[in-house]
């Protein structure tokens, strides 16, 4: 795994899915229950460029668990509110770290982070969700770390919009429920 710094908001958005799949969130259901939608996950919500080689490698039921860990600890993490807890947690997170370097293209270069040799997923996992946590913190602030302002959803979220006016974990989702909730609320009101 290899992450770059100024991607620290993806990463963080990566922080916010992995937290979300939680069954707290889900009535009770995990939605990262077996090894198959774990590697969905990573599919759908780590870049390729960010992890050459990491869709060819079947995640096991070790990676599974460790990735409910690293759940846990990023709900904690973003629970606690705190800045000097989230960066202790966060950096607790990036242990997997090998090396800082640069990548090359053509003429730009990036900084990025890079896991050691044979780290299992979840500290490759770690290491992007601890980059976007930092980031986010070093660059936007611990106000950031929030729960979803819908009143039926256990979720939280980090907010890497531009104007840090988000309010809910999943917008399509939570966001869309309580709109129709103020809808109905006004039709029976009328
Ligand atoms: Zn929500």
């Amino acid at each position: 795994m290899q992450v770059p710094f100024d991607d620290y908001a993806q990463a963080a958005g990566v922080a916010t899915e992995l937290v979300n799949t939680a069954p707290c969130v889900w009535n009770g259901t995990d939605k990262l229950s077996d090894v198959a939608e774990l590697e969905t996950f990573v599919t759908t919500h780590v870049p390729a460029s960010w992890a050459p080689g990491l869709d060819a490698a079947v995640p096991t039921d070790d990676d599974l668990a460790a990735t409910h860990g690293l759940r846990d600890a990023l709900r904690t993490l973003i629970d606690s509110g705190d800045a000097q807890e989230i960066v202790r947690r966060a950096t607790e997170l990036t242990g997997s770290v090998g090396t800082l370097s640069l990548a090359v293209d053509d003429d730009v270069t990036r900084w990025q982070a890079i896991t050691a040799p044979e780290a299992p997923l979840a500290d490759q996992l770690g290491l992007l969700t601890g980059v976007g946590v930092l980031g986010v913190t070093h660059a936007l602030g611990v106000e950031r770390f929030r729960s979803c302002a819908s009143p039926d959803c256990a979720g939280v979220f980090i907010d890497t919009s531009r104007n840090g006016a988000r309010r809910y974990c999943m917008p399509g989702l939570c966001g869309n429920r309580v709109n129709v909730a103020a809808h109905r609320a006004r039709q029976r009101a009328q």
